[in-house]
């Protein structure tokens, strides 16, 4: 490294390389249990693949009772509050704000992380080169979550990792290669179109690929208007080394992308007359380079039989998404769909390291075969991994022991936390902790108090509060550090944030149609409410919620608080507040 670089030093319990949806869930989850975080980004925004240099929608589990929750649910509602007209700018700042307002997180963008050292097996700092400020900064930390997608610290520290594709025999999966090789799923740039009022001509590079007809352009669908696709088939790179040629590949991507709106615009009528070019994307998103190896490997058969693990910490429930390493060059539909179980467990194991002690990861670089990558890689599950990831960093922090040694006890508490945050554990079901009684009926304390905390089957399972009514709940002993805890209704089917069937799945838009309705906050959300806390001399306190976007809420009691009264209850949708669950639990200010 030259000399005569600046460097900035800095010092942290727990670095995490890699903003995206993992990355920045992980920091958070880390920070809010206790650990000094230094995130490192090496773009301007947050988000990876989501953020509005990409935009790609979340997606992950099928079905509204397996809907991801946690960290990753706030930042979804934050959105449909703050960004009700679905503009990626609006979007990458609830990302910013997200991370910006939690005081344990020091945050380096434009960061790339570009060194490590190591000592014992151990990665002991890492290094990043600041683009814009032309400065270097070093920074030692206790533990290292690589998720960067690429795996950047496997081959700085040495940690072990796979590229490529399992041979069918391995792990005995009937969905992989024959033979092993290092092939992929390939690197894409996505396009967004606006409609108009007017015609809108396009010119197309002189450098696009010109499709003068379908079958050109290998017959992928690309009827927009009508089916809202995003064009996730402009794939290319399989074939090559999606890190080492990421270059080359999305210099031909940029000519595939403008040659496909070109063909949309000039070549046949594809009804786009009126519609004019967004944006395309400069950045291709990768799907797929470098998976670490951890203690576990998970594999199609885990997804396929859901497997469950005594240190389950998260879960998905994406298809295998598998595609074929050609991609737009395959002729039709360049993927292939295998069902998973829904949902299916993720264990502990496939989440730190087998050869670097204090090394993590969550994202698409997990410890997963690559047919279990195609349904891990969706960001919804990213993202409940890196909860899961950060909340067990902060728990070495707290504990002062490695990753490998969170197992036994220190797995329990690790799941308890993450149930108590709100995630959905498969096999598991959050404990009740507080001892009170409530002024609802026998069938809606079983409800409340049953640790689901969403639909289950069939059942809704949950306790419809009508407009401006209240319960009470009269404590066993008086308040000392704890929080009244509402598990409340974010709408689990999402019906209610939007008419359009798309924008209730992704809750972000493909293209911008002209007159779709903006976003509205989930009907049966909590908006507002009055808390009244009694205490044993007579008196009370009177706090007050207001435009909660928050579906777990917890609600600090003043000390003492005897009896509690939540009255005046208003849903963001004017009718009947959806709850969950209520608790008293310690601690936790919001
Ligand atoms: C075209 C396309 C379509 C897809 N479709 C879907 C879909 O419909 N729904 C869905 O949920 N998922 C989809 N995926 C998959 C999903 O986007 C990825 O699997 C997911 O983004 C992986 O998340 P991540 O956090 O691991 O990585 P990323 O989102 O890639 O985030 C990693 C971040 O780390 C940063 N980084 C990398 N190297 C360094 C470094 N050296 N130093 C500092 N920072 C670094 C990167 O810039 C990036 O911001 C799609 C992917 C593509 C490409």
């Amino acid at each position: 490294m030259n000399e005569h670089l600046p460097v900035f030093h800095h010092e942290a319990d727990v670095c995490v390389v890699g903003g995206g949806m993992a990355g920045l869930i992980a920091a958070v989850a880390a920070a809010r249990h206790g650990a000094r975080v230094l995130l490192m980004q090496d773009r301007p925004m947050l988000g990876g693949n989501a953020s509005s240099e990409i935009r790609m929608w979340i997606r992950g589990a099928a079905g509204k009772e397996n809907r991801e929750t946690g960290i990753l649910q706030e930042i979804e509602l934050e959105n449909i509050y703050r960004n009700p007209g679905m503009n990626y700018s609006i979007w990458d700042s609830v990302l910013y704000q997200t991370v910006r307002q939690e005081e344990n997180i020091s945050l380096l963008l434009n960061c790339s992380c570009l060194d490590c050292e190591t000592a014992d097996g151990r990665i002991t700092a890492v290094t990043g080169w600041q683009l814009n400020t032309y400065t270097l900064h070093r920074v030692e930390a206790r533990l290292f979550l690589d998720c960067s997608g690429d795996s950047i610290l496997a081959p700085l520290s040495g940690a072990a990792y796979r590229v490529g594709r399992e041979g069918k025999d391995e792990f005995d999966e009937y969905g992989a290669a024959e033979i092993a090789d290092r092939k992929t799923m390939g690197n894409t740039i996505l396009l967004e179109a606006r409609q108009t009022d007017h015609p809108c001509p396009f010119t197309p590079p002189e450098w696009a690929y010109v499709y003068p007809d379908d079958e050109s352009m290998y017959n992928k669908n690309h009827d927009f208007i009508k089916i809202g696709v995003n064009f996730w088939w402009m794939e290319l790179g399989g074939e090559q080394d999606t890190i080492a040629d990421a270059q080359e590949i999305g210099e031909e991507l940029l000519k595939v992308a403008y040659g496909v709106w070109d063909h949309i615009k000039n070549r046949g009528d594809h009804g786009a007359e009126n519609w004019e070019l967004e944006w395309i994307g400069f950045l291709p998103g990768k799907r797929e380079s470098r998976r670490c190896e951890g203690d576990y490997m998970l594999n199609q058969r885990d997804l396929e039989e859901g497997h469950s693990f005594p240190d389950t910490v998260a879960f998905g429930g994406w298809t295998m998404d598998n595609h074929d390493p050609r991609g737009l060059r395959f002729d039709g539909y360049s993927s292939r769909h295998i069902q998973t179980k829904v949902p299916y467990a993720i264990p502990f194991r496939c989440l730190y390291s087998r050869n670097v002690d204090n090394l993590l990861f969550a994202g698409r670089n997990i410890s997963a075969t690559h047919m279990a990558l195609s349904s891990t890689r969706v960001m919804a599950t990213c993202s409940v991994m890196g909860q899961a990831v950060g909340t067990a960093a902060a728990l070495c922090i707290r504990h002062g022991c490695l990753p490998r040694a969170l197992d036994g006890e220190h797995i329990g508490e690790l799941q308890r936390c993450l149930l108590e945050d709100g995630c959905l554990l498969p096999g598991l079901l959050r404990r009740q902790q507080g001892r009170f009684r409530i002024s609802l009926s026998e069938d809606a304390c079983t409800i409340l108090q049953n640790g689901w905390e969403r639909p289950h089957g069939k059942a809704e399972n949950r306790v419809l509060l009508p407009a401006g009514s209240g319960f009470s709940l009269t404590l066993d002993a008086p308040a000392h550090g704890a929080a009244l805890r509402l598990a409340l209704d974010p709408d689990f089917s999402r019906e209610s944030i939007s008419s359009s069937k798309s924008v209730q799945k992704f809750a972000m838009r493909t293209h911008i149609f002209a007159n779709v309705p903006p976003l509205c906050m989930p009907a049966p959300l909590l908006k507002s409410a009055r808390l009244v806390c009694s205490f044993a001399d007579g008196t009370q306190q009177i706090l007050s919620v207001e435009k909660n976007r928050k579906a777990l809420l917890r609600l600090p009691l003043p000390e003492g608080t005897q009896a509690l009264r939540l009255e005046s209850i208003t849903a963001w949708g004017g009718g009947e507040t959806g709850l969950y669950g209520v608790d008293i639990v310690s601690g936790m200010a919001e």
